[in-house]
């Protein structure tokens, strides 16, 4: 299985949506439990890594370009 990567600020697609209607969410905090914030409504949630992992379906809109390696940004 494909390993999902995501980022800070990446506005990612959950496969369940959100009581407003929209699924999209940006990912705010990243940490042990990574916050998200819906993009439909501005309400942020706080959920464990391996749930939101679960739960998300693929990252939409990344801050940088698929290509961009840590590495070439030093
Ligand atoms: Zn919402």
């Amino acid at each position: 299985m494909e390993r999902k990567v995501f980022q800070l600020g990446d506005v990612v697609q959950m496969k369940k949506q959100h009581p407003c209607g929209s699924n999209e969410m940006e990912i705010i905090r990243m940490g042990m439990d990574i916050r998200i914030k819906c993009v439909g409504c501005q309400h942020s949630v706080l959920i464990p890594r391996v749930k939101f992992e679960k739960n998300m379906k693929k990252v939409l809109r990344s801050t940088l370009p698929p290509d961009t390696s840590i590495e070439s940004l030093n």
